[in-house]
């Protein structure tokens, strides 16, 4: 699979690293011998290092210095690729294989690729949910064979705790679940079932966790549960990233308040809160999505929290007008404790007749830069108009 190349290229950072401080010192060595050669520029060392031969005794040196080895995450927002019910009009052309084309080499490029499965995966039956307003009623199931297209795509990890897992109620939930395991694609988002999950890659431990205000998920509202849910995995994996479906939605709440968010009736949490805690409990990266927008990223404590990745992947019954049909594929490079060193922002936009394409204006980039400095002016995280996500110096 695909997925491995980036833990090799994670490896080459080592690798180089370790030749790098070999070296530098070939040349500390070379002074204290007082040797009568002209002082060879690091720059020329570093330039030549891969020409470097290993002697024997430096063997030690690259055993104590063995380098920032790095990992790749990636998060994308809501995915939604087509739903059979009410009727199979609203599934997309060619069998869905179309919907994550455009990306799919981006998101099997990270370590480990998360996303939010915004319905369920089943081809038939289950209890569809009663709407109390049939004409804003909502429910998605997806053909069972799309999960491949998750699968081809690298998805390692996906969150289930969100307003449509429980649209075909238990039956939905069960088969979704069964049918995720086939692939070997991991989730979570359950309470008292599926609280979290975690997934071994090249002897890295990754454990993900998702919360949402909706029934029979993981609540976004108990900080003290999610932070023990939290803990637990801390001790458990190397890097921990836990999802959230929060927060109100559309155009007119793209910011981040601080507070709790009311949205039809319903406490949508305080998203702001809510990644705090989990932070503050052990988490790594925290990937918000449910306002259908984009929302602000920021650094707590060195760790990277999106607060909304907006819609990535919805076909059909989403609207993607203005805000809504841009969205980021957010690509975090960490430590192996989980600490944020660096990342990359792809921006893509979605139309209705099409899934997620490489956004030439480059929209959610430009979304993220304001509403970050609306809204974290004190972060240290900086966005470049390019994409890059870095800290500030
Ligand atoms: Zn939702």
């Amino acid at each position: 699979m695909l997925k491995r190349i980036p833990f090799q290229k994670g490896f080459r950072i080592g690798g180089l690293f370790g030749i790098i401080v070999l070296s530098v010192s070939f040349l500390s060595c070379g002074e204290k011998a007082g040797a009568e050669h002209s002082r060879a520029p690091l720059a020329a060392a570093l330039a030549a290092a891969d020409t470097v031969i290993n002697p024997p005794d430096t063997a030690a040196v690259v055993e104590v210095a063995p380098g920032p080895v790095r990992f790749t995450v990636i998060g994308v927002g809501d995915m939604m690729l087509g739903t059979n019910y009410p009727s199979a009009s609203y599934l997309p052309p060619n069998g869905g294989r179309n919907m994550l084309a455009d990306v799919r080499d981006i998101l099997a490029s990270a370590d480990i690729t998360f996303g939010n499965l915004e319905g369920t995966i089943l081809d038939e039956g289950g209890t569809p949910k009663r709407c109390n307003n049939p004409s804003a009623c909502y429910v998605f199931r997806s053909p069972e064979d799309y999960v491949q297209h998750f699968a081809d795509a690298g998805f390692d990890f996906l969150s289930i705790a969100n307003n449509h897992s429980g649209d075909f109620g238990a039956t939905g939930r069960q088969r979704t679940k069964a049918v995720l395991k086939e692939a070997g694609i991991a989730f979570a988002g359950l309470a008292g079932t599926d609280e979290y999950a975690i997934v071994e890659r090249n002897g890295v431990k990754y454990g993900m966790c998702a919360f949402a205000p909706n029934s029979g998920t993981c609540s976004i509202h108990n900080l003290s549960k999610a932070s023990e849910i939290v803990s637990k995995l801390e001790e458990e994996c190397d890097i921990v990233i836990v999802s959230f479906h929060g927060g109100a939605e559309g155009a007119s709440h793209q910011n981040v308040p601080r507070r709790s968010e009311t949205y039809y009736g319903e406490n949508r949490g305080d998203v702001y809160k809510f990644s705090h805690a989990v932070v503050d409990a052990g988490a790594d990266i925290v990937f918000g999505h449910g306002p259908h927008v984009t929302r602000a990223m920021e650094l707590y404590k060195g760790r990277l929290i999106c607060y909304s990745l907006g819609n990535f992947c919805t076909y059909g019954r989403f609207n993607l007008r203005g805000p809504a049909g841009i969205a980021p594929i957010v690509a975090v490079t960490v430590d192996r404790e989980g600490a944020f060193q660096e990342g990359q922002i792809t921006p893509v936009y979605q139309e209705k007749t099409h899934g997620p394409k490489i956004d030439s204006q480059r929209r959610a980039v430009n979304t993220l830069i304001e509403l970050t400095r609306a809204d974290f002016p004190e972060t240290e995280l900086l966005i470049t108009k390019e994409g890059k996500l870095t800290i500030r110096k």
